[in-house]
């Protein structure tokens, strides 16, 4: 049996990210995965690393939105009638977290880690040689509505408190910035703190490589063959067993695969989200990700195309998908971009995983000395990924992390 100092469960970008800051700070590590490096939440995303944020996506406070999600015409998010009343209590512990008292403690507390996003992906990129992939050219959010404007009045006092940047533009001061934009918005907002990436399984694999060149050992494994084996924990690869005596969960949407029958109960459920990817009508081009606010999706350059990001669907993680959304979405898209063909012909489904305080849990199990935990970070995974792994490695190796763990610990919710 194979033996290592640590064993990360999971190689989406936060496992991956948690591996490569562990085998910097010179430790053996194994990191399993089932599927292959970067491939399920870590591939489809939007690819914006978002140090911009101040509020997570919050429960519609406006009777209107509500409505018209409750009669299935919203387009920036959907569910599953039959998955209503298991998601109930998260869906109530979501909306009392969505408060607007709530969500200013929230922006306090998760700033220290947002603030280190873009920085923490440029120094691992550098690293992995990956800046290629990297544009730090911001995020442009676009608001067809007066009334959806207005309601950005406390984020951006807040904004203000936190000394985030910010511009507030008007139709052709955003066009400024994007000259494909059709003028269907009135206002926009320009979050220049924010970066993106152009392939976001690229960089996973990319850090992935580095992690190997650093001695680090990726294997394949099903993860809930998790078990203690006198002081240490072991887990069954395709290579043999690999035991460690500290294990980091990063498995996701998968978490409470595993979890759960260790006796640890967490509130995680899953936004689903989808993309396709378009070509763009003649020369239009984007050069950095535009959400249109009031219509709930994400627009992003990538190496495949536009990508196209849907809001969220509440469904049980392995429902077959349900992409109704973009048939509601597509007319407004092409209204805002002059979107071509399919690049190609797939629809992808992905299951943000997320805690109803949209925090992630990053720290020690409770109750099961050795294990560590690194999941749930919902909307902001790829932009968490490498400060997450940063965090956690210090703890274990015994360094004081470079921010307050506190407000991420897994106590909270027990
Ligand atoms: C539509 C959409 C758009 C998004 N846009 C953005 C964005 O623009 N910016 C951003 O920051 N975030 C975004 N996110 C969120 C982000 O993608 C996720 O938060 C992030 O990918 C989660 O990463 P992870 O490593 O925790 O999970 P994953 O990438 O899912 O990794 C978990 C890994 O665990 C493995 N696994 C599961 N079970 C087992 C098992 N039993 N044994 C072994 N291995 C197992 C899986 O194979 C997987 O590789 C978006 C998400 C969606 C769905």
């Amino acid at each position: 049996m194979a033996r290592t100092n640590a064993i990360v469960l999971g190689a989406g970008i936060v496992g991956t990210s948690v591996a490569l800051h562990l085998v910097k700070r010179g430790m053996s590590v194994a990191l399993i995965d089932r599927a292959g490096v970067g491939e399920q939440t870590s591939y489809g995303n939007a690819g914006i690393i978002e140090g911009n944020t101040v509020f997570p996506p919050a429960f519609p406070s406006d009777a209107g939105a509500l409505a018209r999600i409750a009669l299935k015409r919203a387009s920036e998010a959907n569910y599953h009638l039959s998955f209503l009343p298991q998601i109930a209590p998260w869906l109530l512990a979501f909306r009392a977290a969505s408060r607007p008292q709530r969500l200013i403690e929230n922006a306090r507390l998760i700033r220290p880690l947002f603030a280190r996003a873009v920085a923490e992906h440029e120094t691992l990129l550098a690293e992995a040689g990956g800046s290629h992939f990297l544009r730090k050219t911001g995020w442009l959010k676009v608001y067809r509505s007066e009334r959806g404007f207005a309601a950005l009045k406390l984020e951006f006092d807040m904004a203000a408190q936190l000394g985030l940047p910010l511009q507030s533009l008007d139709t052709a001061g955003a066009r400024a910035l994007e000259p494909s934009l059709n003028p269907v918005f009135a206002h926009a907002v320009f979050w220049p703190q924010a970066a993106s990436v152009s392939n976001p399984l690229g960089v996973t694999r990319a850090y992935a490589a580095r992690f190997s060149a650093l001695g680090g050992v990726t294997l394949a494994g099903d993860a809930r063959s998790l078990h203690r084996a006198g002081s240490r924990w072991r887990v069954e690869t395709n290579e043999g067993g690999i035991d460690a005596p500290e294990v980091v969960v990063a498995l996701g949407p998968w978490a409470l695969d595993l979890l759960a029958p260790l006796g640890l109960k967490l509130p995680l459920m899953v936004k689903r989200g989808y993309h396709r990817h378009f070509r763009s009508d003649g020369n239009a081009s984007l050069a950095r990700p535009v959400l249109d606010a009031g219509v709930g999706y994400v627009i992003t350059p990538m190496e495949q195309g536009i990508r196209m990001t849907t809001g969220v669907e509440f469904a049980p993680r392995d429902a077959a998908p349900s992409p109704v959304q973009f048939d509601r979405i597509m007319p407004k898209t092409r209204e805002l971009f002059p979107l071509g063909e399919r690049a190609d012909d797939k629809t992808w489904l992905g299951s943000r995983p997320c805690f109803p305080d949209s925090r992630p849990v990053i720290g020690r199990a409770p109750g099961l000395a050795g294990l560590w935990l690194a999941t749930g970070h919902a909307h902001w995974g790829l932009t968490l990924g490498p400060a997450t792994g940063r965090m956690i490695a210090e703890m274990m190796a015994g360094e004081t992390p470079f921010c307050d763990p506190a407000p991420y610990r897994a106590e909270r919710f027990l």
